[in-house]
């Protein structure tokens, strides 16, 4: 028997004519030697109708990498007029072929991992490890996008009253669109864009103007599977860009990532829109050790990644320390402030670094070292003992980059600046509790409510944390953990200012319109 349908076609592999410039893959046109980032819209790559272009900078050495337009309204209306005449076919298409596009994505994203890593490092400045570990997130959120035949299932009640059946069914409803932040270039995006395509939505994309590369190293893939045209679209851009997502009617969803106070504004828009909307916002993720707790060296070196990775910009990072009881707060502050003097800050692309497992590279911009330099100022003016400085830190040959070493502040009190605020960096702040409800106190008093862990091996002690911490998600015996993409993944309060988490089953929640439907046919006479 013949299939009905046409084998996917791979499109020609242009991907290997990506050349390289300052170490970092480019593709498109060059204005002075200098990349400027293209849109994608309509399944063809253009220059972008735009109101001006900002550096893309290596926050590792200063140096500009390119240059990223910022699309004018109209340049995004023209992305979701191209989204909006693919919904009608795609979300026809049956489910199990649309995801046949995501296993194509999949195998030509794992063909290219190494160098769309190297990218993320490059413009992000994160470790090689890291930008590793964060497509391999990718990767997990489409395997598990590739379920949809099974989980966009609805639900059927027969005789839900008599001769009468009810039913569920789960309806994509058009155009979404992506607001990413520029923490994970890569694997932010992939939290929803696999999940809207595969339940029969189209998609809208825009980066953060600060790491466009990697999305657009990314979308060169998405152009090789032969998706219909406009079924996937990439526009780069900033607020202005955001905000015509919310303005055009014919967006039907957007999901947003980054800081609360953005986070807000979008929730807002969205709401006085009627538009669904996902909004993830900023964090400050507790570690709390319990006096019973006695593998200090692992308790040490876990701590130690759950803080330092990725400089400490990850909405997941551990951020307060919270040691509980006299002996465990001085054993705790001794320990990590010396582990916290063998972490290795460099140029994550620095080939001496390559072997190396715990590297730490530079913050975003200059812009964002000066912020939390001024919130190491403002510790030290309210009362913190500054007990490791990383300000000062010299990196040969990367004197422009935006270094700050591992920095920690001991004897902080809840209410401190330095306590409630994200500060978005390697400044860790170490608040001693004489108790576990001390320690929950701490947490639940907290602004933000992304994560806590605590580290026991009490039984009692673990449940109580689980049931009584405001944040949504918990780890034990574990750094502060970011779930598989199999579990939802979202946080509470300020957090997350939505009610759909993102990844796994509950993103088929947000991608889909539940339509319930009540039948009943007469006997034919
Ligand atoms: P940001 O809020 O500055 O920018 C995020 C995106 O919003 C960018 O694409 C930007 O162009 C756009 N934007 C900025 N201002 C806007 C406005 N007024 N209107 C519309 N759009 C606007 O965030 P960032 O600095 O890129 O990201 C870091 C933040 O993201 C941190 O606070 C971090 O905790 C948070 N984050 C949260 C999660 C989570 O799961 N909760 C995950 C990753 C990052």
């Amino acid at each position: 028997m013949t299939s009905k349908y046409k084998p996917i076609e791979l499109r020609p592999r242009k991907i290997k004519r990506i050349f390289f410039l300052i170490g970092c893959p480019v593709k498109g046109t060059l204005l002075n030697n200098i990349k400027i980032v293209k849109n994608y819209i309509g399944g063809e790559w253009a220059e972008a109708q735009c109101s001006g272009y900002l550096d893309i900078e290596n926050p590792s050495t200063g140096e500009v990498i390119g240059k990223v337009p910022l699309s004018t309204p109209a340049e995004v209306n023209r992305a979701i007029d191209a989204a909006q005449s693919a919904f009608t076919e795609w979300g026809r298409m049956p489910v199990a072929r649309r995801v046949g596009y995501l296993y194509a994505l999949r195998n030509v994203l794992r063909e290219n991992e190494e160098k769309i890593s190297r990218t993320l490092a490059a413009e992000m400045g994160k470790s090689l490890p890291d930008a590793r570990a964060e497509m391999k997130r990718t990767f997990e959120n489409i395997e598990v996008a590739c379920g949809m035949p099974v989980l966009q299932q609805g639900d059927k009640l027969i005789g839900s009253s008599y001769g009468i059946d009810g039913e569920v069914i789960r309806l994509p409803l058009g155009v979404f669109t992506l607001i990413a932040p520029f923490n994970f270039p890569a694997m932010a995006p992939f939290w929803f864009t696999p999940y809207a395509l595969a339940t029969g939505n189209t998609y809208v994309a825009k980066p953060s103007e600060q790491v466009p590369l990697t999305m657009e190293l990314i979308t060169e893939c998405i152009d090789q599977i032969g998706l219909p045209w406009g079924v996937f679209n990439l526009v780069n851009g900033d607020k202005a860009a955001a905000c015509a997502f919310i303005d055009n009617p014919k967006v039907k969803g957007v999901s947003f990532v980054g800081r609360s106070e953005t986070c807000r504004i979008i929730a807002q828009k969205c709401a006085a829109a009627n538009k669904r909307y996902q909004a993830m916002g900023s964090a400050k993720n507790h570690l709390v050790v319990m006096p019973d707790y006695s593998k200090l060296d692992q308790l040490i070196r876990n701590m130690s990644t759950s803080c330092y990775g990725c400089a400490g910009q990850r909405c997941m990072a551990a951020s307060a320390i919270v040691p509980v009881g006299d002996d465990m707060y001085k054993t705790v502050c001794e320990k990590f402030i010396s582990e916290s003097k063998k972490i290795i800050v460099a140029n994550p692309l620095d080939p001496k670094v390559a072997a190396e497992s715990m590297v730490m590279g530079p913050v975003i911009s200059a812009k964002a070292k000066k912020f939390i330099l001024g919130m190491i100022e403002t510790g030290l003016n309210e009362g913190a003992t500054l007990a490791l400085d990383g300000r000062d830190i010299k990196i040969p040959g990367c004197e422009k980059g935006h270094f700050i070493g591992p920095t920690i502040f001991t004897d902080v009190k809840p209410g401190m600046e330095i306590h409630k605020t994200e500060i978005f960096g390697p400044v860790v702040v170490i608040l001693k509790a004489s108790s576990l409800d001390e320690a929950i106190e701490i947490i639940n008093e907290h602004q933000y409510a992304n994560a806590a862990s605590i580290y026991t091996q009490n039984g009692y002690y673990a449940r109580k944390f689980k049931l009584e911490v405001q944040c949504g998600m918990i780890g034990v015996n574990i750094g502060i953990p970011a779930p598989v993409a199999y579990l939802p993944f979202g946080g509470m309060k300020n957090s997350m200012m939505c009610d759909i988490k993102m990844q796994s089953k509950a993103a088929i929640d947000f991608f889909t319109e539940d339509k319930i439907i009540t039948e009943r046919y007469w006997q034919e006479d």
